[in-house]
């Protein structure tokens, strides 16, 4: 039970058991300002999603670009190798043109877009309305020619006619369309009205399946895709980390926890999507913000005293859901706001005990300090000052460690390993195979400069992540 009315919620479960999940990271998402995929990022990307078990991928738009063109068609080709699972979608206008160049991908599907709004009628298309309806009908026809699935999607359907959409969709299904998408072009729709206006059109059009393309434009994506899939419809639009047009569409992993919080449902594998948050976030240039929900830095990171002391003995308190569930873990800010317990809790983490008079001591110099974040490090610093001892871990001499580095598929491998081999204190760097492309073994005088050559390793450009091993012993042969 998440509250008392979920049991009204439940009964939707069905519904959300059975959606599928289109993810258009690598078509609407490249459409997000300053967005520009290799084609190797896309091949990754797409690996990745289909990793997790997302249903569909929009590869792109084959007619706008060559390399847009040649990454489709790399990725339909993965599929047709057995690579990947997922249904590879090419994006196309209505065109015969565009058409022809989606077909010649060879991806699953071919998806035909068209302006159905009057106000796309008149100001970007210039047809009338029965125009409008012969083009779908014939260029969808037309895409069924060569063998593949037809989605029509219905661009600004959130705003047109609903006597004539019931048309539109009429016509594309007539035509050999199996999916119509239905498009919130501008995010005009809201958790009721998508329910009413999906369930509408299910009845008013049956026999081809729905899906649902919310745009964020009112911060309503998610909460509109909802109320589609409870009004009936099969498919999701999404992208990772919410990228698109403008400010984007529904975030991939923010539908699927909600499904997994409300229904129980695991529609993909919640444990990828963190590896997926950073990759995108890295491959795109734009990076999370802080306060985004359940992907963003502080969706576990608890402030106020009573929230601590809460989360402290029961994390339910102020979690809708435990972080493990995505491969994430709960932190402590500690501040001026931060309370006994929090101090002691992030202090027993770093492996320091202290009694209670200390306690309150330490306590009342952070309050004093007016720092916006305490570090782990400072927070030592003042308990070592408070205390009068010594607390942090004592450096032993000559400490090893290996590192275990990951290097941008972008940046060339041998110039990390050359700038890797120059910082003092780095013993040898080998290439390896594996998760990792790179391990660096570094000898220190101390933990200070372990940490030192460590910083200088992580902030090293072309490394995208590392993995620190602190050599404990070394043993006889
Ligand atoms: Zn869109």
């Amino acid at each position: 039970m998440v509250t008392p009315f979920s049991d009204e919620l439940r009964k939707y479960r069905p519904a959300f058991e059975r959606v599928k999940i289109l993810d258009a990271t690598l078509r609407e998402g490249e459409q997000t300002p300053g967005v520009s995929f290799t084609i190797d990022q896309k091949l990754e990307i797409a690996k990745k999603l289909d990793e997790i078990g997302v249903h569909m991928i929009e590869a792109g738009h084959p007619a706008v670009a060559p390399d847009v063109y040649e990454a489709v068609r790399r990725i339909a080709w993965m599929k047709k190798e057995g690579e990947i699972r997922a249904e590879v979608v090419a994006h196309s206008r209505a065109v015969k043109s565009d058409i022809d160049k989606a077909a010649e991908t060879e991806a699953d599907r071919i998806a035909i877009f068209y302006g159905v709004s009057d106000i796309h009628l008149n100001a970007k298309h210039k047809k009338t309305r029965e125009e409008a309806l012969s083009i779908i009908g014939e260029m969808v026809e037309y895409a069924k020619g060569y063998g593949v699935k037809v989605r029509f999607t219905a661009e600004d359907a959130s705003r047109a006619d609903l006597q004539y959409l019931e048309q539109v969709v009429k016509t594309a299904r007539d035509a050999g369309a199996d999916r119509v998408s239905l498009a919130d072009t501008v995010g005009v729709l809201t958790p009721w009205t998508a329910q009413k206006f999906f369930e509408h059109m299910v009845k008013a059009v049956p026999n081809v399946e729905y899906d649902i393309h919310a745009h964020n434009d009112l911060g309503m994506a998610l909460a509109t895709a909802f109320g589609a899939v409870m009004g009936g419809a099969t498919a999701v639009h999404v992208t990772v980390n919410g990228l698109g047009e403008r400010v984007g569409i529904v975030p991939l992993q923010l539908f699927a926890v909600a499904v997994k919080v409300h229904f129980d449902v695991e529609l993909v594998k919640l444990s990828g999507l963190m590896e997926l948050t950073r990759m995108v976030e890295r491959y795109s240039g734009i990076e999370v913000p802080y306060n985004m929900p359940v992907i963003g830095d502080y969706a576990f990171l608890h402030k106020a005293g009573v929230h601590v002391a809460g989360i402290l003995a029961d994390p339910r308190t102020y979690e809708a859901f435990p972080p493990e569930m995505i491969g994430r873990s709960r932190d402590y800010v500690i501040d001026k706001y931060t309370g006994k317990k929090a101090v002691k809790a992030k202090l027993e983490k770093l492996g320091i005990k202290v009694d209670d008079d200390t306690l309150m001591k330490i306590l009342e110099e952070i309050k004093r300090s007016n720092l916006r974040f305490l570090t782990d490090d400072a927070l030592i610093s003042i308990a070592e000052k408070v205390s009068g001892k010594v607390l942090r871990p004592k450096a032993t001499e000559n400490v090893e460690a290996v590192v275990w580095v990951k290097v941008d598929s972008n940046a060339f491998t041998g110039s990390v390993a050359r700038r890797l081999s120059n910082i003092e204190g780095v013993k040898e760097v080998s290439e390896v195979t594996g998760d990792y492309d790179l391990l660096v073994r570094i000898e220190a005088p101390d933990h200070k400069v372990l940490n030192t050559i460590l910083d200088t390793v992580r902030g090293m450009k072309g490394i995208v992540g590392t993995h620190t091993q602190i050599v404990l012993k070394k043993l006889e042969k």
